[in-house]
C-alpha cells in the first residue's frame, strides 16, 4: 500500500513569494500523517519514545495542530526549518481574541502544541531529511519523568505531563575539538556509530514519493 507524504499546496509558496511575504497556512494532513506513521504502533516510522503524545491526542485531539510555513524563519543568523512552540498567549484583551480567533479559524480549536515546518524545504527535501524534521520537532514535546523514567501524569487528568523540551546535545564543534566530548556529545557519538533503526526503505514503503521519483 503506498502512501505519499504529505506536501505543501504548489500555489501557496508562490503566492509568498509574490507577496514577498512569509506566508502561513494550516497543515491538517501533515498532522494526520505524522500522526498515523509515527504515533500510532503499527506505523511505518512508529517511536514509542512518543507514546505519551499518542495518548493525549486519543483523549484530546486539540493537544496538537501542523501548519506550512512558506519559507524558512531566520533566528540567531540560523536557518529555522520546524519549529515546535507551545501555545502561548501573553497578552489581554484584543490582541489575545485576535490570536486565539486565527488558531481557531484555522484548526477548530486551540492547539496545546503547533509544529510549523518550512514547506519550501520539504519541496526540496528527500524523504529521510523530511522525516528526520519532523521527528525533530516531535521530540520537542518531551514528558515529565520520574527516577525511574517513566512518564509523570498529572493527579487533575490522569494524562502524561509535558513541556517543550530542549535539545538532547548543544555545544559547539571547536568546544569540542579543544576541550573533548561531554557525556552527551559521547552518547550522540555512540549511537551515530550504530545503522539507525529505520532503513531507507521503510522511509519509502512509508512515503511513497521515492517510487515516484
Ligand atoms: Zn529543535
Amino acid at each position: 500500500m503506498e502512501q505519499i507524504r504529505p506536501f505543501p499546496p504548489t500555489d501557496f509558496i508562490d503566492q509568498a513569494e509574490q507577496e514577498e511575504t512569509i506566508r502561513l497556512i494550516p497543515a491538517p494532513d501533515l498532522k494526520q500523517w505524522a500522526v498515523k506513521n509515527y504515533l500510532t504502533s503499527d506505523g511505518q516510522l512508529y517511536n514509542p519514545d512518543h507514546d505519551h503524545i499518542a495518548e493525549i491526542l486519543d483523549n484530546d485531539e486539540t493537544f496538537l495542530a501542523f501548519a506550512w510555513a512558506s519559507s524558512a524563519a531566520v533566528s540567531k543568523k540560523r536557518m529555522v526549518l520546524g519549529q515546535c512552540e507551545k501555545v502561548m498567549f501573553n497578552v489581554g484583551g484584543w490582541k489575545k481574541a485576535r490570536q486565539e480567533q486565527q488558531m481557531r479559524d484555522w484548526f477548530g480549536y486551540i492547539p496545546v502544541y503547533l509544529i510549523t515546518i518550512d514547506a519550501s524545504f520539504c519541496e526540496r527535501a528527500n524523504d529521510r531529511e523530511f522525516c528526520a524534521l519532523i521527528e525533530h520537532e516531535l521530540y520537542h514535546i518531551a514528558v515529565e519523568r520520574d527516577e525511574d523514567g517513566d512518564p509523570i501524569c498529572s493527579n487533575m487528568t490522569g494524562l502524561p505531563k509535558h513541556y517543550l523540551g530542549g535539545h538532547d546535545v548543544e555545544e559547539f564543534v571547536g568546544v569540542v575539538k579543544r576541550w573533548g566530548a561531554n557525556k552527551d556529545i559521547k552518547r550522540l557519538v555512540e549511537v551515530a556509530n550504530n545503522p539507525p533503526f529505520v532503513s531507507d526503505l521503510d522511509i519509502s514503503k512509508c512515503c511513497g514519493n521515492c517510487v515516484i521519483n
